[in-house]
């Protein structure tokens, strides 16, 4: 989401205070965002916070709507490149425990936005509750996986979604039920608005079988995941029917790089980023190789990484 304002200049440029200063909310200013994403490349934002709780994270937003101010959520940075020249505006993280919170109400579950998917699978799953163990391989959290519709061959999140609850850029809060939400492939309608919280709809269903076909999509997400870094991002939204790496490799873009980026020969959608690697590296890759399928294959790849 971001909020209304246009300004392209560095927000923070030269000022000593913060606009923030007076709301009682701990705000940093020019954070490294490297720090916050799984590529570990990126510029700063001008601000960043983390906020308490959803009357802190209204505060921060409504002050951002009045001063034009660009708002960006951040998840667990496993989607998101953002550029060496960083990102002038807010960046909030809801990494504080009232937005991290996973409660069992059966038959489903209420998780916080910035709660880890991969902990919510596990609570799930002990519980006995069925519907997101497939999911156990996907990084990053509940708002940023209900945003882009994570998921995979065996679902996506979308499908177990019963309500969200919401921030609008006006600092209102609001319920979201099914009527009102939409997931298609690696897409929902949740751009607009920072996710809160979500319930889902579970099945009940015995501990022990689900433990072992977590375990199972577990081994098998590993395997077609790059393992040993966490300097990867994955390239490319399935086209339907096909999959990206497929595509790549068809098309013979496996080797490609560009400076410190290049394609991960063994699980060709990903990109991995040397120590050397910057934004633009990866950006360019990611634009070679869509090149290269499009001319070799007449395919035209969708990006999934999102260029902030
Ligand atoms: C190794 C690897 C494997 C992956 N495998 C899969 C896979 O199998 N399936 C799949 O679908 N994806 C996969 N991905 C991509 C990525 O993990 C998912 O898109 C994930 O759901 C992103 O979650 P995040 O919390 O890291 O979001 P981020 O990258 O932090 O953010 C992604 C977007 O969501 C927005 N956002 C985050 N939180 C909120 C919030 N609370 N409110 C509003 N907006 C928010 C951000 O502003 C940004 O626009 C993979 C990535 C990697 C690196």
């Amino acid at each position: 989401m971001a909020a209304a304002g246009k300004s392209a200049a560095d927000p923070a440029a030269g000022a000593d205070a913060t606009p923030f200063d007076d709301l009682g909310v701990a705000v940093s200013r020019r954070e490294p965002l490297s720090h916050h994403t799984w590529l570990g490349l990126g510029g700063e934002a001008s601000f960043f916070c983390e906020p308490v709780d959803v009357e802190a994270l209204r505060r921060v937003v409504s002050r951002c709507r009045e001063r034009g101010i660009p708002l960006r959520v951040i998840g667990g940075g496993s989607n998101v490149l953002v550029p060496k020249a960083g990102f002038a505006g807010m960046v909030v993280r809801l990494s504080a425990p009232a937005f991290c919170g996973i409660e069992v109400r059966k038959p489903g579950l209420v998780a916080g936005a910035g709660a880890k998917l991969v902990h919510v699978v596990s609570a799930a799953v002990q519980a006995g509750l069925s519907g997101l163990e497939t999911l156990v391989d996907v990084p990053g959290t509940v708002g940023g996986a209900l945003v882009g519709n994570a998921g995979g061959h065996a679902g996506d999140i979308g499908e177990r979604v019963r309500e969200v609850t919401v921030m609008l850029v006006d600092g209102s809060v609001e319920n979201r039920d099914q009527s009102r939400l939409a997931f298609e492939a690696r897409w929902s309608n949740l751009d607009d608005c920072i996710v809160i919280s979500c319930r889902f709809d579970l099945d009940e269903e015995s501990p022990a079988l689900l433990t072992k076909r977590m375990q199972k999509q577990w081994i098998v997400g590993r395997a077609e995941q790059p393992g040993g870094t966490r300097a990867v991002a994955m390239m490319f939204k399935d086209p339907l029917g096909t999959t990206a790496e497929s595509l790549i490799v068809q098309a013979g873009a496996r080797d490609t790089r560009v400076g410190g980026a290049s394609v991960h020969a063994p699980h060709a959608n990903y990109v991995v980023a040397d120590a050397t690697c910057t934004s633009d590296d990866v950006r360019a890759l990611v634009e070679r190789v869509r090149t290269r399928v499009r001319d070799a294959l007449g395919v035209e790849l969708t990006p999934q990484i999102e260029v902030w």
